[in-house]
């Protein structure tokens, strides 16, 4: 398969090897992709710098914004046939996967509307001058994005990055990209020029370390796990390249004594178990008031017991874990905490008849997880929960700020100054309140801050991660 869009034709790898995709659900491979190195990334690059210069360069902003809406709608005409992709190619339930599809044409329609809408600002000065701040592209922008939601990721990356008149490299995960390529085959059906958007597909230390250390790149964006988060910002700083950071998260969901249990309970569980607890902002710690610990974690034992994992089409809660270093990866965190002691309190179910070969994970929910434990501290991105009593108010602070992390946290409590307080102390780029929102929330700024990474997406926020500024100096006497 040819999986390489460059100037706004699909290629093969330059030196023509490929990488095979694997079904999760049943370890078998069903397709392939090109394999793309620093060769590809070159002309992928290359054909960038052009399309500034050439039609996608001289677009007006309305029909640049005009450009994305087209794609929006025909991600939707598209969209029965991303979501099995996308399910395939990732183990998701075919229903999750159908909403994120939903919320990749949103993310195309947001900033298709938005694209004309960020204005400059003028600067009072001198006698004698205008200067106006001008908001400009950055030029040739790079997007590295993951596996766990591979079509959302594809909007959320590139559709603020092309409102705002960047050309744009994309490498996704070579775990899942399949998505991805399809999005790019309706890019170019919608009418985008050759050169705006092109994608090289790939390993990560081949395709992905050649694009960030590319000297021709004016911009990249990142997410993924920390430790390459920490690669791609050397080999950016190397170049005077500024670059957005999105990494994993342990995010707590704090919970008080007046909680409403039947509020709370359904969105704490559906918080780690969503896509497998495969999501960066996924509620991995659940830090619970002493007074009620025992009450409140029971109920969501019960509840735990009821999550069942499937295939895409079985459509039940999880789908198998991504791939095999990852179902071991998670695997390792299970069994190394049951034998160290830490209570196992409920696991989910399997449901009938799964194929032999999946990486099926049962979610897991621990009690009284001791503050200092691999579990309490280090991301598992699998379907793990880890309760901890709390004492009081300012020990849930503390507590919830005790990780390297800070991406998002939940406060469950009916009390108004608890709520103002908490969420003000809290260290985290999201925090809600009476709810939880992993995942979609398109409008929604995001982002982290300590080792979650920095710089915003989502929302308006990300035009301007996605512009820079130029002062422009009128002296007219
Ligand atoms: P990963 O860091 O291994 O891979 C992410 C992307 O980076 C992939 O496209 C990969 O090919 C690429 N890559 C790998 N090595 C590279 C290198 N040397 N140079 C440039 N690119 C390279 O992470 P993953 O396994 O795909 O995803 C899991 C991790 O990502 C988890 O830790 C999770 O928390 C994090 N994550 C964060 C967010 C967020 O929004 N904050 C979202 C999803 C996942």
């Amino acid at each position: 398969m040819k999986t390489i869009l460059i100037d706004g034709r699909w290629q093969a790898a330059q030196d023509e090897r490929t990488i095979d995709v694997i079904d999760p659900s049943n370890a078998k491979v069903f397709s392939s992709i090109s394999r793309g190195g620093e060769a590809d990334v070159k002309l992928a690059v290359d054909a960038a710098r052009r399309a500034l210069s050439g039609p996608w360069g001289k677009m007006t902003a309305t029909e640049r914004g005009r450009l994305l809406q087209k794609l929006g709608e025909l991600i939707l005409a598209n969209a029965e046939e991303i979501a099995q992709l996308e399910a395939r190619d990732t183990g998701k339930p075919i229903t999750v996967a159908r909403n994120d599809v939903k919320v990749v044409a949103r993310y195309f329609e947001f900033y298709g509307t938005a694209a004309d809408k960020i204005h400059g600002e003028t600067i009072p000065y001198l006698e004698g001058y205008n200067v106006s701040l001008v908001r400009v592209p950055h030029g040739v922008t790079a997007h590295i994005i993951p596996w766990n939601y591979p079509a959302q990721m594809f909007g959320r990356s590139l559709a603020p990055a092309l409102a705002m008149g960047n050309a744009t490299v994309l490498k996704p995960s070579e775990d899942a990209c399949l998505s991805g390529i399809k999005i790019a085959e309706l890019a170019i059906e919608a009418g985008f020029p050759p050169g705006a958007l092109n994608l090289v597909t790939g390993y990560g230390h081949e395709a992905g370390a050649a694009l960030t250390a590319h000297p021709g790149i004016d911009f990249a964006t990142f997410t993924g796990s920390p430790e390459v988060g920490v690669m791609v910002q050397e080999a950016t700083a190397r170049n005077h390249v500024a670059c957005v950071l999105e990494l994993g998260g342990k995010s707590p969901q704090i919970v008080f004594e007046d909680v409403d249990f039947d509020k709370a309970l359904p969105v704490i569980v559906k918080a780690i178990t969503q896509n497998a607890g495969q999501t960066c902002s996924a509620g991995s710690r659940l830090l619970v008031q002493e007074s009620i610990y025992d009450k409140f974690v029971a109920a969501v034992a019960e509840r735990f017991k009821a999550v069942t994992v499937g295939t895409p089409e079985m459509d039940l809660d999880c789908g198998p874990i991504v791939n095999k270093k990852q179902y071991d990866r998670v695997r390792k965190f299970i069994s190394e905490a049951v034998e160290s002691g830490v209570p196992l309190l409920a696991e989910g179910a399997f449901g009938k008849d799964l194929p032999a070969d999946g990486y099926f994970v049962k979610p897991a929910f621990f009690g009284r997880v001791p503050r200092d434990h691999r579990l309490a501290c280090k991301e598992v991105f699998g379907p793990v929960l880890s309760a901890i009593p709390f004492k009081d108010e300012e020990d849930a602070i503390e507590l919830a700020n005790a990780t390297e992390f800070g991406l998002a946290a939940g406060i469950w409590t009916e009390n108004g100054g608890r709520q103002a307080r908490v969420s003000q102390r809290v260290l985290s780029g999201q925090v809600f309140i009476n709810c939880y929102g992993a995942g979609g929330g398109v409008e929604l700024p995001f982002g982290g801050v300590k080792k979650s990474g920095h710089g915003r997406e989502k929302g308006l926020l990300a035009l301007e991660e996605m512009s820079t500024t130029k002062t422009v100096v009128h002296y007219y006497k």
